[in-house]
């Protein structure tokens, strides 16, 4: 069976001809997949039963079992676990914050990177994501807010995985998400966040969306970088930001910096200088992530003191900066080291 969700408009709409019906019906299916909230063909009430019954045999739709949710009320984040078709399971996690619901989502199961600092980074990479898996995971929670008269307001591609890694799934997922025939969701209401995947960034640059790029730098320093992001090696700094750059010409957009704080690590003043020194002029905000201890990881959270210092070189060398502790934590939100950053890159 295939998963319907994995269709874009203009795919679903070749399909349904060749099955010999009227272009018209691929609208109708896609708004109620991806609109309405549909998960079974027999609810498609403006379909012929027959049609319905054929799609039926064809396809699932948002194909994924949950598991318990976890909660944080007073943090207003929400965790679940959504088991696929093969028994993989990703995390996807929702955001309360104000009049924002911020979905976090996966781009694949388990990651290829492997940061020094992140736990999912060590549990190895296990497969991409599908479109229709990316996107089920904001659908999901689009599905329970629905039933609170509530909307998904922002995505953001931080959960497990680099989404350029898992380019074109990727895209077409957000494309889906973005259609008016669905949620309707304004490009620049998504946050794509990669290690510098140089080809991916130059890509993203040329696809005419007002998407938000977040780079994770992490290091000022090559050699450094290498050690904390190792499957960035293959990009040095320069070219990461020249691509950066390159994407801020095409869209206007800022570009968000990631950079987690780890204790005698990356946190010293001269490391703030060196960053200020790469990102001056440039259209460009940090995220300063003091890291959040986790069992087996060699890091430490660095004091207070030192966050703020580290924060005061960059505002005093002209830098946007912005502390975010991450959010999540009670709950165990996954790939948690990016996870503070998620609401703050968010700026549509
Ligand atoms: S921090 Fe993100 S990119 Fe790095 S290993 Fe974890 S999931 Fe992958």
């Amino acid at each position: 069976m295939r998963e319907l969700l994995d269709l874009t408009p203009a795919e679903l709409r070749e399909h349904l001809v060749s099955m010999g019906e009227p272009p018209y019906r691929a609208r109708q299916v896609f708004e109620w997949a991806w609109k309405h909230l549909v998960r079974d063909f027999s609810a498609m009430t403006n379909l012929p039963v027959s049609l319905r019954e054929q799609l039926s045999r064809e396809f699932v739709i948002g194909a994924a079992t949950p598991g318990a949710t976890l909660m944080d009320a007073e943090e207003g984040t929400e965790k679940v676990l959504l088991t696929l078709r093969d028994g993989e399971a990703i995390e996807t996690v929702l955001m309360r914050e104000d009049d924002r619901r911020t979905v976090c989502i996966s781009t694949q199961v388990g990651c290829p990177i492997g940061c020094a600092f992140c736990a999912t980074g060590r549990t190895g990479f296990r497969r991409d994501l599908s479109p229709g898996e990316i996107a089920l995971q904001v659908l999901f929670f689009a599905a329970k807010l629905k039933a609170e008269g509530q909307r998904v307001t922002h995505v953001v591609l931080m959960g497990m995985g680099e989404p350029f890694l898992n380019y074109d799934a990727t895209l077409k997922a957000i494309r889906n998400l973005n259609h008016p025939w669905g949620l309707n969701l304004g490009a620049r209401r998504f946050t794509v966040s990669t290690v510098g995947i140089v080809p991916g960034i130059l890509r993203l640059a040329e696809e005419g969306l007002q998407l938000n790029l977040a780079i994770s730098l992490h290091a000022p320093w090559d050699d450094l970088r290498a050690e904390l992001v190792p499957a960035a090696r293959k990009y040095p700094i320069a070219d990461v930001l020249a691509a950066a750059e390159e994407y801020v010409r095409a869209t206007k957009r800022r570009v968000t910096y990631e950079y987690v704080l780890l204790s005698g690590v990356n946190d010293s003043p001269a490391a703030a200088r060196a960053l200020a020194g790469l990102l001056r002029g440039r259209l460009a905000h940090v995220n300063l992530i003091p890291f959040n201890p986790a069992p087996g990881l060699p890091f430490k959270r660095p004091p207070l003191r030192r966050v703020e210092a580290f924060k005061r070189e960059l505002l005093r060398r002209g830098i946007d900066v912005t502390v975010r502790y991450s959010r999540g934590v009670r709950i165990q939100a996954g790939c948690g080291q990016l996870r503070a950053a998620r609401l703050g890159a968010t700026s549509g």
